[in-house]
C-alpha cells in the first residue's frame, strides 16, 4: 500500500498535480484503525489521472464519468477511489450542489466534520505533510464528532445520520455546537427533504456497521425516523434482537465458513423495517428503492413468520416438514425466522436443518431412475423429490432402499 502511494505521487508530480491521501483514510491512521479503502484527491482531472496511472501500472481503473471520479483496483488487499479537488456550492437546502475543480483547502472545506477533512500530501516534495485546517487532529485526541460550519447539516441533512454512525463506532461525542446545529436542522424538519435514496445510502452503512443497533437508538433520540416511515418507532424488543442476530451471525460463520454467504446487513436491515405493517413495508422498500434482494427477503419473513413458527414450534414435527418450510428460504430469512421466533423448538429445527437436512443428497441419480424406465419430466422429479423427503426422514437410508423406494413410487 505504502508503494502504491509513493507512485501515485511520482505520477502526480509528472503530471504537474497536487495529491494527498485523504478522509477516512487520514481519520483511520491516525486512529491505528486497519482501512482497506485508499481515498486519493488530485488537483486536475482525476479520470485522466487514474487511466494515465493504470496504463502504466497494468492495474484496473473502473471509471465513474457523472462523478468524475475513478476506483483502481488490481492491488492485493486493497482498492483506492481517486477524485477530483472539489469545491462545492450549495444553492438549496437538502438538494445535491454545484460542483466544480478546486484546490485541495476548498475540498477539505466541503466535507462532513473535522476528523475526516484532513489530508496528506503525497508528492515527492511535500510527502507526508498534514493538511489540517480545521483541528481534525485535535478532535480525534478529544474523541469529538464537529461539523465544520453552522449550515453543515442544513446543506446537508444526512450528514445527521453520518455524525450519530462515526459518534457510536468511535465511542465520540457530537461535539456541543455541533449537537445544536444538527438540533436545528432537526426542527426544521430537514431530513424530510432529502432525496431517499441519499438517505437510503447512509441507513445502509448504518446497517453494515459492526453494532448497529447503538447508532439507531441514538439517531431515534435525536431526530425520530418518520423521515423512513411515519409510523416507524424504537423498539422495546430490538436490543435482544439486534444481541440475537450479531450472536447468530457470528455462530453461522463459525459453523458453517464454507456454505453460502450471508449478509449481516440485510438481517439488521429486515429486524430494522419488521415493525411496519407490510403494506408500509412494501411502500418503504418503493420509495427507497432497497436493493431488491434485501427487500425480497424482508417481505419473504413478513408473510411467512407465521407459518413458520407454526409449523417449527411442534416438537414432533417431521423432518421434512422442516426442510419444506426451510429450503426456499434465504439463509438471512431462517436465522430471522429462529431471532424472531424466541422459542427453543423452532431453535431446534432450525439448527436441524442447518446442520443435517440441508446437506442431505440421494444416492440414486437421475439416470438410475431413467434405467427404471421413468420418463424425463414433471413425474421423474416429483418421484425424486418424494425420494429425498424419504431419507430426510430416515425412511430410506442407502441405495438399495432409495431404488426400491423408487421402484415402489413408479408402480403408483
Ligand atoms: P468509512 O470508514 O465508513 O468508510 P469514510 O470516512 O471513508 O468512512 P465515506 O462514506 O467513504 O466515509 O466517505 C469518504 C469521505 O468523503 C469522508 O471521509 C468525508 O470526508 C467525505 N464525505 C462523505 N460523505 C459526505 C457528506 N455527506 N458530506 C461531506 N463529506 C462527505
Amino acid at each position: 500500500m505504502a508503494d502504491f502511494i509513493r507512485l501515485a505521487g511520482r505520477f502526480a508530480d509528472q503530471k504537474g498535480m497536487g495529491a494527498y491521501v485523504v478522509g477516512g483514510f487520514v481519520r483511520d491512521l491516525f486512529l491505528g484503525v486497519a482501512n482497506y479503502d485508499i481515498d486519493l484527491v488530485v488537483e486536475g482531472d482525476a479520470i485522466a489521472f487514474a487511466e494515465g496511472f493504470c496504463e502504466k501500472f497494468s492495474l484496473h481503473a473502473v471509471t465513474h464519468k457523472r462523478f468524475g471520479t475513478a476506483t483502481i483496483s488490481g492491488m492485493e488487499g486493497f482498492k483506492a477511489d481517486i477524485a477530483s479537488a472539489r469545491k462545492e456550492t450549495y444553492e438549496k437546502p437538502a438538494v445535491l450542489p454545484a460542483v466544480s475543480f478546486g484546490l485541495i483547502q476548498d475540498d477539505l472545506f466541503r466535507r462532513d466534520f473535522t476528523i475526516n477533512a484532513m489530508a496528506i500530501a503525497i508528492n515527492a516534495s511535500c510527502f507526508g505533510r498534514l493538511m489540517d485546517f480545521y483541528g481534525g487532529q485535535d478532535d480525534l485526541k478529544k474523541g469529538f464528532i464537529r461539523a465544520l460550519h453552522p449550515l453543515s447539516f442544513i446543506d446537508d441533512p444526512t450528514r445527521i445520520l453520518r455524525a450519530v454512525r462515526f459518534e457510536q463506532r468511535f465511542d465520540f461525542k457530537i461535539e456541543r455546537q455541533t449537537l445544536s446545529w444538527i438540533k436545528e436542522a432537526v426542527r426544521r424538519s430537514m431530513l424530510h427533504l432529502v432525496q431517499k435514496h441519499r438517505l437510503r445510502d447512509e441507513l445502509l452503512l448504518i446497517f453494515n456497521e459492526k453494532m448497529p443497533l447503538k447508532p439507531l437508538k441514538r439517531l431515534y433520540a435525536l431526530c425520530g425516523f418518520s423521515y423512513i416511515s411515519e409510523g416507524l418507532r424504537f423498539q422495546r424488543h430490538w436490543p435482544h434482537y439486534f444481541q440475537q442476530a450479531s450472536k447468530r451471525i457470528a455462530w453461522y460463520r463459525e459453523h458453517f465458513a464454507n456454505r453460502r454467504h450471508i449478509e449481516p446487513y440485510a438481517i439488521y436491515f429486515s429486524l430494522f423495517f419488521y415493525p411496519l405493517p407490510l403494506k408500509d413495508i412494501k411502500k418503504a422498500m418503493l420509495d427507497f428503492a432497497f436493493h431488491k434482494g434485501a427487500s425480497s427477503r424482508l417481505v419473504s419473513l413478513k408473510e411467512n413468520i407465521h407459518t413458520i413458527r407454526n409449523g417449527l414450534s411442534k416438537k414432533n414435527a417431521m423432518p421434512s416438514t422442516v426442510w419444506r418450510l426451510l429450503e426456499p428460504l434465504s439463509y438471512e430469512v431462517v436465522l430471522l425466522a429462529e431471532i424472531l421466533s424466541r422459542h427453543k423448538e423452532v431453535s431446534r429445527h432450525i439448527e436441524d436443518f442447518l446442520f443435517i437436512y440441508n446437506g442431505q443428497r440421494l444416492h440414486l441419480k437421475g439416470e438410475d431412475l431413467a434405467g427404471l424406465g421413468v420418463e424425463p419430466g414433471p413425474h421423474f422429479k416429483k418421484i425424486l423429490d418424494k425420494l429425498l423427503m424419504a431419507k430426510i426422514d430416515g425412511i430410506v437410508r442407502d441405495k438399495e432402499e432409495e431404488l426400491r423406494l423408487a421402484q415402489k413410487l413408479m408402480q403408483k
